[in-house]
């Protein structure tokens, strides 16, 4: 355990950083190395390149062992959203529900976070995001934030007019 106390509070705006994984070491440590590069870093079979899940350690497709962690484009979109209600006086920092999203990458991969910052629009289902990083205890945690609709053009505008009448 960290011994590490003078970050009680920290500076993510959702977990308190005693809530923060320990990067080093862990299964998930390419990912975390990637996002302190500022890059989305996920596994793939080093054999047949299928998409793992994030602590998958077999392939589904050809049942090789390793794993090859490469650098995603961090955008997809919003498979499945929820909205949590939860008060954990000193560990859940945000005062207001906050959304869990199953976010489905363009790469294949499926990851479930939270957004970047507080929303204060609920994500829909098929919504764009482009995958960012908290900072939690010093540690990057991936997390959305979505991307804004286009401006709404003249031409578009004038399209929709003529669509409906
Ligand atoms: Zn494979």
């Amino acid at each position: 355990m960290s011994t590490d106390v003078t970050t009680a509070l920290g500076t993510d705006w959702l977990l308190a950083d005693s809530l923060a994984p320990i990067a080093a070491g862990d299964v998930l440590q390419p990912l975390y190395d990637g996002a302190v590069r500022g890059k989305l870093v996920l596994p793939f079979c080093e054999h047949c390149s299928l998409t793992l899940d994030l602590e998958q350690q077999v392939c589904d497709g050809c049942g090789a062992h390793a794993i090859a962690w490469r650098s995603v484009e961090p955008v997809g979109i919003v498979h499945a959203a929820t909205v949590m209600h939860r008060r954990e006086p000193g560990l859940v920092l945000a005062t207001s529900p906050y959304q869990i999203l199953d976010v489905e990458l363009d790469s294949g991969h499926r990851l479930v976070m939270t957004t970047a910052e507080p929303e204060p629009t609920t994500a829909a289902i098929g919504d764009p995001v482009h995958v960012t990083f908290r900072d939690l205890g010093g540690v990057q945690i991936p997390s959305a934030r979505p991307i804004p609709d286009p401006p709404v053009t003249t031409r578009t505008a004038l399209s929709q007019t003529e669509a409906r009448s």
